[in-house]
């Protein structure tokens, strides 16, 4: 059996980060199941925000309050003051490590606008944010490689867990197709979101869910996962990103009579609005006839803010629209819609990135989340851009701290080397065998259009039974899909059935939780209940696993410092 102190399974900026610091005083293994600079913190493009005020003055208490605003007052004010505060001295951190940002005039960090933040707070590399981070952690990682050994290429199936503790994780190596037990004396899950399950999507295609339903199948909760971002700048009928930098650098949004109609539904922010009251706005149109060209989708015109600048401070979205649709941003507009991006829910954490197992915030030893895949919640119902790189750093560190204090001194936990192999070698052998008469690919896109079309920007009952029902079939269907690749060497078709399983239950934990929350906050808009219900609703959703399905119950919300207000822009 294969023995770490700290496994973290992840290689984002989340897990990088986590793993730089555990690898101080221990043995850490990250595993990934694409190579570390493939994950998709490595596609974002905007920025990562920190109160610096280089631009403008600025203060953690903005920041704050912009952040708890934002996300329509469901956030723990707690973890959101403790986060906002440790910003500015992790982009320094960053900075030293070797990450490049771009510059004000005089030499400082430049900082730009993004939605929802009252200051320009978005420090940034051009459009490669992202990128730019996820490198500088890898050459940090690369030179700590005496006490961190990184499984490139490795599949996690599930979490081995005794009683209330966690003591490693079973294991594939993709290109052998062993499978292996991690054991661990702490487990770090990185694993990112899930925007895969639904049809337009920004997300890579490694988002789809593992780490948060291996959470869920071992009898842990789901926190929120009714709250999914739809970002309102995706390329039509595609869903790949043009950053919200574009806006935050000045760009308009313009419906099919070329009216910047933003100025109806936020005068005061306009196109700067939060991502989802932006992307409502521009379903809205879309949906009253005012799509560009009678089509789904609107414009995004960058033409006035001229090449100069779009070459310093755009140049990937302006590459992007070239490559994939043949427009030059320069001189004509971008045909978007708004497109699923970002997993506000996920595995629940307290603000140390212990995951806790119930409602009342009982840790579960040995196990902790960070980035993407955990919810703090720092972005409440809704996330403000920049601010989930910042989560990642800021949470892949803490997380990483933690895993460090409980697994110094104590003792490896019981593993049953061969049961816990046995388990997951015979789901396995059910795989390959299947030979049935369904096509996963059909059953992968009959999920994505349901949540899509009844799971998505807007919400009502009927569509939600519907997608519930729509999605029970297709779980009965997934048992009779056909495998045609029986190989064990580098069998990518295995894990993309696996991954639809866990796509599959993820999309019914969401219906299912988007039902149950009858008002409408953030991410969530339910046209049946269109306004926010803090009487009966300013509480998280905790999904547990049963056999008639997911029951929901309620965690309560920290407020410190903001009572909830109306919320207008
Ligand atoms: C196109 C795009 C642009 C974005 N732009 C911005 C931005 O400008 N600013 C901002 O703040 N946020 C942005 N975001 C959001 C932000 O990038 C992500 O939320 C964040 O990077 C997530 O980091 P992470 O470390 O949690 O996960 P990820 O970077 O997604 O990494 C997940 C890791 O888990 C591993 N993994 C998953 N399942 C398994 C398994 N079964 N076995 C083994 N390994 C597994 C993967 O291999 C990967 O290494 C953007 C997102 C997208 C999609």
């Amino acid at each position: 059996m294969i023995q770490h102190d700290v496994v973290i399974v992840g290689a984002g900026l989340a897990g990088m980060r986590c793993a730089l610091e555990a690898c101080k005083e221990l043995d850490v293994a990250v595993l990934t199941k694409v190579y570390p600079s493939r994950s998709h913190s490595g596609a974002a493009q905007g920025g990562i925000a920190a109160s610096l005020g280089n631009v403008e003055p600025d203060s953690w208490e903005e920041h704050m309050y912009d952040t708890i605003k934002g996300g329509d007052f469901l956030n723990d004010q707690d973890a959101v003051e403790e986060y906002v505060k440790a910003a500015p001295r992790v982009i320094y951190e960053l900075e030293h490590m070797g990450c490049i940002f771009s510059r004000t005039s005089d030499g400082k960090i430049a900082q730009r606008s993004f939605g929802g933040h009252s200051k320009p707070r978005a420090c940034f590399s051009a459009d490669r944010t992202g990128h730019a981070i996820l490198h500088a952690l890898h050459e940090q990682l690369m030179k700590n490689a005496k006490s961190v050994k990184i499984y490139n290429e490795w599949y996690m199936h599930s979490l081995i867990v005794d009683g209330d503790r966690c003591n490693g994780v079973v294991v594939s190596n993709v290109q052998t197709g062993e499978v292996e037990v991690l054991q661990a004396k702490a487990v770090v899950f990185a694993t990112g979101g899930y925007g895969r399950v639904f049809k337009i999507t920004s997300n890579a295609f490694a988002s789809t869910a593992d780490g948060v339903m291996a959470a869920f199948d071992v009898g842990l909760p789901l926190e929120d996962p009714e709250f999914v971002q739809f970002h309102p700048s995706g390329l039509y009928r595609q869903g790949i990103l043009f950053s919200e930098a574009a806006r935050g650098e000045g760009g308009y949004l313009l419906n099919g009579n070329g009216e910047r109609f933003m100025e109806k539904y936020a005068p005061s922010r306009m196109e700067l609005a939060p991502r989802d009251i932006v992307a409502r706005a521009e379903q809205s149109e879309i949906n009253a006839g005012r799509g560009v060209n009678g089509e789904d989708c609107i414009h995004l015109d960058l033409r006035h803010l001229g090449e100069a600048r779009i070459m310093e401070r755009l140049p990937q979205i302006r590459q992007l629209g070239i490559d994939f649709i043949g427009v030059d941003c320069i001189t004509d507009c971008l045909p978007i819609q708004p497109t699923a991006h970002y997993s506000m829910g996920g595995i629940p954490t307290d603000k140390h990135c212990h995951v806790i197992r119930d409602e009342k915030g009982t840790r579960m030893n040995g196990f902790f989340a960070a980035g993407e895949c955990a919810c703090v919640s720092v972005h409440g119902g809704n996330r403000l851009g920049t601010n989930s790189l910042l989560e990642a750093v800021v949470f892949g560190e803490r997380a990483g701290r933690s895993a460090l204090e409980y697994a110094v001194g104590i003792d490896y936990g019981n593993v049953n080397e061969g049961q816990e192999k046995a388990k997951v070698l015979e789901k396995l052998e059910d795989v390959y065998q299947r030979d049935g008469s369904e096509s996963y690919n059909d059953i992968r896109n009959e999920m994505k259009e349901v949540m899509m079309t009844h799971c998505g920007v807007f919400r009502d009952e009927e569509k939600l039974k519907i997608c519930i029902e729509t999605l029970k079939g297709l779980q009965e269907r997934f048992k009779k899909g056909k495998v045609t690749d029986k190989g064990k060497l580098f069998n990518t078709e295995i894990y993309e059935v696996l991954e639809l399983g866990n796509m599959l239950g993820m999309a019914l934990i969401i219906a299912s939780a988007a039902l149950e929350r009858k008002e409408s906050r953030g991410g969530h808009f339910r046209t049946d209940f269109a306004i926010r219900d803090d009487a009966n609703f300013l509480h998280h959703s905790m999904v547990f696993n049963s056999p008639e399905g997911p029951v929901i119950k309620k965690k309560s919300v920290v407020i410190t410092k903001h009572q909830p207000a109306e919320r207008t822009y």
